[in-house]
């Protein structure tokens, strides 16, 4: 990035140093760390909680959802989550409340058991995964925490670098990869369809690669330009990988955070896979929540129209992020972020070395921030010039307070970096 600090530097920098100072004297308490909905985004679905209601208790197929068993889902809730992740009703297995844990068990099995068709467990030998920086840091810790390597690869715009992941993926150590494919947490890009196409098609050094494909965003649009989802097991399947890819997503920011579906997809021998274990692992899952659901939200439209609500709340939030950044760091060369269509956060990539900086000065206006080296592996940011802000959570005016603020203090760390403050 090149500066052009105009006006003068000197100039900038005491306007930006009486602005904060006067932004300290205002006693600030505001918190933008969080990926978390807003109370007002829960409330949208308080009327699933009453629901089934009138010991209205059966599914369609007439099982008594209050009981054990239906392992791979309602049939209901599979063709509606099937809908909204482009993913054939029996190839979903609808589970618990976290798709995270889904992931978890996921790398469990196949570290311990290998995966369908793979000749042996991954933990035999070496394994790593492909990581897209900046990336989710859950993702991150549950590698972290199973040993296995981390191989970071740029994100850009329209996916990860292919280039760095082809050259990745042709060693055999390489088992798997994580992938956002929709609003990515933390930039908000969104794959191209030629990035999926080439995830798919890809020479991988180990047979038994997959893809975790987390559609965590796939519907949780912020404009009018909604893209479908990428039809990634076709993708895969017209490669010759029919297996290549997990499908991964919930409900945590559709219904409610933590008490929502959680959803796996995938080849009809990677979900023969998944069950096999679940089989082991639980008498079956809580169908009375996907009855609940499948009530509530009906159908595709109807799942759309309650996302309609979220964009309401949300977009306002994004925009005053947005707004804020343009109006401080705007043609100053300084920062770069995308405006996401979606998702959850936003990410500003500033000058090398500020990241750290702009946390430090933002704490001291009493704005929490997402600790910089979040979005990397192991929490460590070799650039230190990352900064995930995640607007959902605040209100409004405080969205607004807080964002204005943070700009301030990226604004000051750039020229603390280029010598003017
Ligand atoms: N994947 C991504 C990309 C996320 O951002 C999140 C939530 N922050 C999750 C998974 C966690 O989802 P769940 O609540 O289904 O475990």
């Amino acid at each position: 990035m090149s500066a052009i600090l105009a006006p003068a530097p000197e100039v900038l920098a005491a306007e930006a140093r009486a602005a904060y100072a006067t932004l300290q004297k205002a006693g600030l308490k505001l918190d933008m760390t969080r990926g978390k909905p807003s109370a007002e985004q829960l409330d949208l679905a308080e009327g699933m909680l009453a629901l089934p209601g009138n010991r209205d208790h059966f599914a369609e197929d007439g099982q008594d959802v209050r009981n054990y068993g239906g392992l791979q889902g309602l049939p209901e809730a599979r063709r509606l989550f099937g809908a909204m992740l482009g993913v054939p009703a029996d190839q979903v297995v609808v589970a618990e409340n976290s798709s995270l844990a889904i992931m978890h068990d996921c790398i469990v099995l196949a570290l311990l058991k290998g995966v369908a068709g793979g000749a042996a467990p991954w933990s035999q030998g070496d394994a790593a995964f492909i990581c897209p920086v900046p990336g989710y840091d859950r993702h991150f810790a549950l590698c972290e925490g199973f040993g296995i390597r981390m191989i970071p690869v740029p994100m850009r715009d329209d996916g990860p670098d292919m280039d760095a992941v082809e050259a990745a993926a042709a060693d055999p150590a390489v088992k798997g990869m994580w992938c956002v494919p929709t609003y990515s947490n933390p930039t908000g890009a969104t794959y191209s369809e030629a990035v999926a196409r080439r995830l798919a098609s890809m020479r991988t050094g180990a047979a038994d690669f997959r893809l975790f494909w987390d559609n965590a965003y796939a519907v949780h649009h912020l404009t009018d330009s909604q893209p479908a989802p990428l039809d990634i097991l076709s993708m895969c399947a017209a490669a010759g990988h029919a297996e290549r890819a997990f499908i991964f997503a919930s409900t945590s920011k559709i219904t409610l955070a933590g008490a929502g579906l959680a959803f796996f997809g995938g080849s009809p021998a990677n979900v023969r896979w998944y069950l096999e274990q679940a089989g082991r692992r639980t008498v079956g899952p809580d169908k009375l929540n996907q009855l609940r659901h499948t009530r509530f939200l009906r159908d595709l439209d109807g799942l759309k129209r309650h996302m309609a609500g979220h964009r309401r709340l949300l977009a306002p939030k994004f925009d005053a992020t947005i707004a804020a950044l343009e109006q401080r760091l705007g043609g100053l060369g300084v920062a770069r972020w995308l405006r996401p269509e979606g998702g959850y956060f936003i990410t500003v990539e500033m000058l090398e070395g500020s990241a750290r900086r702009v946390v430090e000065l933002a704490r001291g206006l009493g704005i929490a921030l997402t600790p910089a080296g979040a979005t990397w592996p192991q929490g460590r940011d070799p650039n230190d010039n990352i900064l995930r802000l995640a607007p959902s959570f605040p209100t409004l005016a405080d969205v607004r307070a807080a964002a204005e603020g943070i700009a301030l203090c990226m604004l000051l760390a750039a020229l603390e970096a280029r010598g003017a403050a």
